[in-house]
């Protein structure tokens, strides 16, 4: 051991402390997995542990982790991927832990926690430093009130807050309220220009993470520090990913791109302040146009460049690009923070309008996408663009810039090519495919949009997140069809570079829980739920006398189910959007003969253990839509490169929601009951065997008296 650093108990001994001081008992697990990830730190190998629910996971890797933070002097970075995870870790675990451990270290552990910079009050602009972008007079005018009385209570707690944490707001308040008080990272002016730098609360968010021991922060910033060339969290070398099973889908989204009608507006409002009406006017007629053919298209995935698109798509991007041009030089306005502001904010959403455009032709290959001649972002006169002081640390508010070229120019697709690659067949041209655009479908006030998304983000989480850092990866639900494997592909992790541990599950699934597949029902067809689905579902409602989360695999199934259960049965039933979520399941927490139905957002956020949850009913194998354009098109990709595109991503995709849903039924040492699939592919298909293999080892059994009596017996236990 290097002579500095100091001589420290071993994390067993630690290990004991923390779970003495929380009441809690030591298993076996917990153990395993605290060792496995001292093991991990200390030779530097990533790790992918699988810890059932109450082994005390947070617990495992929160003990191995202080314990670095004080023998290396440097942060660990825990990242969760939803706000409970952070909450539980800040508000419970941490504050407890720094207690019990206190004495054993050399100074008891800190810890912060770090979002990005759009979820803390930006004071300059609070002082209306920098413009408002919203179209008010589009809205509805109650939509108008109402955020109006948003935008009142952030004012009344901006006078109060100390810390400028969006959700400290109760009850919370729309985006489109709190865009009027935050700003993205490149919007920010950075601490050294902006007036109200010394208070920034951003600034002081990271100032206290420099501090800290433990830095609890979310997948999207995790993703954004690793793949940017400026650092948003503090110097770290170890990284504890949790709900790792949700990393892929965090890092796609923050690297998504968008481009509508009201991207091009907020840019034209922006930038028609500062330049020539003239090139604002061409801009806002490009913006027109992509309107005009947003909104005659048809939603879905777009596999060829239509000539309409590319054209429109072209003049995007060169119209923004001629007000970028017609902006000057970034830094102008370096001693004027309030014209600085206007102008960070315009090249801010001109940047995203232009490199977006660009990314989507160059999707299409490079016959699409234009050479272009011009601006590169690192040609700009200003060394800030790269966002390269403190102040600009943060979110970036949508994708990535595909390359760092910026083309006024015109390609193929200005000049008319029908399709991106010329002359290659279509096989060739899917494996050499690394983007999918597609045109989601407006919504109320949201319109037609464009997006753009990478078929796979291993290879950057690869290059980028495990490059220099050594990361432990852990959760419920790691291991599909019984191996790591498919989630270490997600990860972009090599066979060799990594370990993967399952450490169990301290409940005994087989004597606790009943896996009933429904095999007499017939297969879930497309159009809504089944009469017999129906009959069945009420009559395992009735055995369990309540008691039942539907997880159901559209709200569509939802609804219809909780309609024409509620003249059937004489128990409550309460259905996904009748209330705030997180209000619907305290109420059927609170009473056990009530029933919840609901779809995505309970897969997996659902933690009610005791007599409540006694049945956990899934009616159909949750594979992705097949109009799921990112999951079609990987699919189709990994088909093109000789493998089976099904189960990789389909199948894949099934099996971990399956595995969350599943496991919703034992949440405590006590819990029993049955966990009931209505969709029989379960036991029939060929890839069932990869599905059952994901799930926890329930008893199993087809029959559908069986399961019954065991519900009715249970119920009369309880
Ligand atoms: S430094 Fe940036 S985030 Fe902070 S107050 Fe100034 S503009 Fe807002």
């Amino acid at each position: 051991m290097p002579k500095d650093r100091p001589e420290l108990p071993p994390v067993e001994e630690l290990l004991t402390a923390a779970v003495t001081a929380v009441g809690g008992v030591e298993r076996p697990g917990q153990v395993k997995m605290a060792q496995a990830v001292r093991d991990a730190v200390e030779s530097e190998e990533h790790l992918a542990v699988q810890a059932g629910t109450g082994t005390g996971k947070s617990l495992a890797y929160l003990v191995p982790a202080i314990r670095h933070a004080a023998e290396s002097k440097k942060a660990v970075v825990v990242s969760t991927a939803t706000i409970a995870l952070q909450r539980q870790l800040v508000d419970r675990d941490l504050p407890r832990l720094a207690d019990a451990l206190e004495g054993l270290l050399p100074h008891r552990p800190e810890f912060a926690i770090l979002k990005g910079r759009r979820n803390y009050l930006c004071r300059h602009k609070t002082a209306a430093g920098m413009p408002e972008d919203e179209d008010d007079q589009l809205f509805d005018p109650r939509e108008v009130s109402a955020t109006g009385r948003m935008v009142q209570r952030i004012q009344d707690w901006a006078d109060e807050t100390e810390t400028g944490d969006r959700d400290e707001i109760v009850p919370g308040v729309s985006d489109q309220a709190w865009r009027q008080f935050s700003v993205t990272a490149r919007e920010c002016l950075g601490a050294q220009r902006c007036p109200s730098g010394a208070d920034c609360f951003a600034e002081l968010a990271r100032e206290r993470a420099g501090e800290a021991d433990v830095v609890v922060t979310n997948h999207a910033l995790l993703a954004i520090d690793a793949m940017e060339d400026f650092a948003v969290l503090p110097e770290h070398d170890v990284v504890v990913v949790d709900e790792a099973h949700e990393l892929a889908d965090r890092v796609t989204s923050v690297v998504t791109g968008e481009l509508s009608e009201a991207t091009v507006s907020l840019a034209v409002r922006r930038a028609g302040r500062l330049v020539e009406q003239g090139v604002a006017d061409r801009l806002q007629e490009a913006g027109e146009d992509l309107r005009a053919l947003l909104g005659a298209a048809p939603p879905g995935r777009v596999d060829t460049l239509p000539q309409s698109l590319g054209l429109t798509l072209s003049l995007v991007r060169d119209a923004a690009f001629a007000c970028i041009t017609a902006l000057g030089p970034r830094n102008k306005d370096k001693d004027d923070p309030e014209n600085a502001g206007l102008r960070k904010a315009a090249f801010t959403v001109l940047d995203d309008v232009h490199d977006t455009a660009q990314r989507m032709l160059d999707a299409f290959g490079p016959a699409a996408g234009g050479t272009g001649t011009g601006l590169s972002a690192d040609d700009s006169d200003d060394p800030d663009s790269r966002a390269s002081d403190s102040g600009s640390s943060g979110t970036r508010s949508s994708g990535t810039r595909s390359s760092g070229t910026r083309s006024s120019g015109t390609g193929a697709a200005a000049s008319g090519g029908p399709t991106g690659r010329a002359g290659g067949d279509a096989e060739a041209e899917e494996i050499h495919r690394a983007e999918v655009v597609w045109l989601e479908e407006g919504r109320g006030r949201v319109p037609p949009t464009l997006r753009v998304a990478p078929l796979s983000v291993g290879g950057m989480l690869r290059d980028k997140l495990f490059g220099d850092r050594t990361v432990v990866l852990t959760s419920a639900t790691l291991a599909l069809g019984g191996t790591f494997d498919s989630l270490a592909r997600q990860w972009g992790l090599r066979p060799g570079e990594w370990t993967g541990l399952d450490v169990g599950s301290p409940f005994d699934h087989p004597r606790r829980g009943i896996l009933y597949v429904a095999t007499h029902l017939p297969q879930p067809g497309r159009d809504g739920l089944p009469e017999a689905y129906v009959d069945e579902i009420a009559e395992l409602i009735e055995a369990a006398g309540g008691r039942t989360l539907g997880l159901f695999s559209s709200m569509r199934a939802a609804k219809a189910a909780t309609e024409a259960l509620r003249e059937r049965l004489d128990v409550p039933l309460l259905c996904q959007g009748d209330d705030a979520t997180g209000q619907l399941v305290k109420q059927f927490a609170g009473d056990p003969a009530t029933c919840l139905f609901g779809t995505l957002s309970l897969w997996q956020g659902v933690d009610v253990p005791g007599p409540s949850l006694t049945l956990v009913i899934i009616d159909r194998i949750p594979f992705p839509r097949p109009d799921d354009p990112l999951a079609s098109a990987r699919q189709r990709h990994v088909a093109a490169k000789g493998g089976n595109g099904f189960m990789a991503v389909a199948a894949t995709h099934a099996a971990l929601l399956l595995a969350q849903g599943a496991g919703r039924l034992l949440r405590s040492m006590d819990d029993r009951g049955v966990v009931a699939v209505l969709d029989p592919r379960l036991a029939t298909a060929r890839y069932s065997g990869f599905l059952l293999n994901s799930l926890p080892p329930y008893w199993r059994t087809t029959d559908p008296g069986k399961v019954r009596e065991a519900l009715r017996r249970l119920t009369a236990d309880l």
